[in-house]
């Protein structure tokens, strides 16, 4: 019940996305549309259609009344992203897409297909203000936080474009989301897991996407990794290390000065205990800067014994950086000595490097080049 003098129906507050379905729950939906003076089981046929059916045209809702689809349509999906750019590499099976957002903010998302899967990389915010030196989604700060449904909204729009066949490879769908674009998660916690649980759940409610298929990237907010823990989400955690001593850490993932590797990795192993998931490291490797063997080995013992995987990235270029990706020797002897130290670890490939699309490049400078240049 409402309580008096609380304003019921709220302005949005200005650089606020209007409400969309995706910001609500399924009662949360039924409500909107009864207080707009229509049937609430229509609320459940539109997210069928949009989370179910991928449809986001309503002359094919046909079993909702012609003259009542526009009305529930602005209702419940007002339009949040406008395609500002696409680009496209690897023969058409990674596509980049820059979306603007009500407020001109812009945000990226990167779709990649393999052969056994098709991960979309999606941002949680527009810019980041962790202001890691070697991202480029950094430097630029941090514009706002996305709504849920802008960050959901950014899968549908890939797995639309997959079933409609318009991604090399054929029709095909979804099946993993990392949430390693623009942003820092866990700094837009509510959202973050809100938009989780829209992907997770089965339509009408959200696009039944597993749990175990999804992955959230942080620099290490350790009170934030562990508020994660108890949310019985059973996604991914992934940690971005990039170094195993405090001194470097410091300068290359600044937030280390609040949480440090040590308390990062305490809480990312009780992340692990609670959700029975293996936690991934991420470790930039960066030349001659956090490459060296005896980093290496610090890093292995710092992880052995643990239910965990290290994913090396070969360091993407970013504008007005001077450093580069690993000597391929330096790299090789980095993989040993975590091997030798019983870690599994893989070495990432660099989709996307050609259109800036890989992890640390996405900037967003669309509003100027790459708007022009849609493919
Ligand atoms: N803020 C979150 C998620 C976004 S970044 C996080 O930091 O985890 C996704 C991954 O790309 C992170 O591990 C990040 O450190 C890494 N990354 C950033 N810039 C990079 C670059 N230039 N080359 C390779 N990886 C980079």
């Amino acid at each position: 019940m409402p309580v008096p003098g609380e304003l019921v129906f709220e302005a949005p507050k200005r650089g606020k996305p209007p409400v969309h379905a995706l910001d609500l729950t399924r009662e949360e939906r039924r409500s909107v549309v009864e207080a707009a003076g229509l049937p609430g089981f229509r609320a459940d046929q539109v997210s069928r259609h949009w989370l179910g059916r991928l449809s986001d045209d309503p002359s094919e809702w046909t079993d909702i009344p012609a003259d009542i689809r526009p009305a529930l349509s602005q209702l419940l999906l007002p339009p949040l992203l406008t395609q500002a750019s696409r680009l496209d590499c690897d023969n058409g099976t990674t596509v980049k897409t820059a979306w603007r957002l009500h407020d001109s903010a812009v945000v990226e998302s990167v779709l990649m297909r393999y052969p056994d899967r098709v991960t979309m990389c999606i941002s949680s915010q527009a810019g980041c203000g962790m202001n890691c030196p070697f991202c480029a989604t950094g430097q630029a700060g941090l514009t706002r936080n996305l709504s849920t449904a802008e960050i959901v909204e950014q899968v549908l729009a890939g797995a639309r474009s997959l079933a409609r066949g318009e991604v090399a490879g054929g029709p095909g769908r979804v099946s993993n989301v990392v949430f390693m674009g623009m942003g820092e998660p866990l700094a837009n916690y509510a959202a973050t897991v809100a938009a989780v649980r829209r992907l997770t759940s089965a339509p009408p409610e959200g696009l039944g996407i597993s749990a175990r298929g999804i992955t959230v990237s942080t620099v290490g907010l350790v009170p934030r990794i562990l508020d994660l823990a108890q949310e019985g989400l059973p996604v991914t955690l992934a940690v971005s290390l990039h170094a195993p001593d405090d001194e470097l850490r410091d300068t290359l993932v600044p937030i280390n000065t609040r949480y440090k590797v040590a308390d990062v990795l305490s809480a990312a192993w009780r992340y692990g205990n609670i959700t029975h998931r293996r936690v991934s490291i991420e470790y930039a490797l960066i030349r001659d800067i956090n490459d060296q063997r005896w980093r290496g080995e610090l890093l292995g013992d710092l992880l052995a014994g643990h239910l965990v995987h290290v994913n090396l990235i070969p360091l993407n270029p970013t504008p007005g950086s001077k450093w580069t990706a690993s000597r391929p020797q330096d790299e090789r002897a980095f993989v040993k000595a975590l091997e030798e130290r019983g870690v599994a670890v893989t070495v990432r490939d660099t989709r996307g490097r050609e259109i800036d699309g890989a992890c640390g490049q996405l900037a967003a400078v669309t509003t100027q080049g790459l708007a022009d240049s849609s493919a």
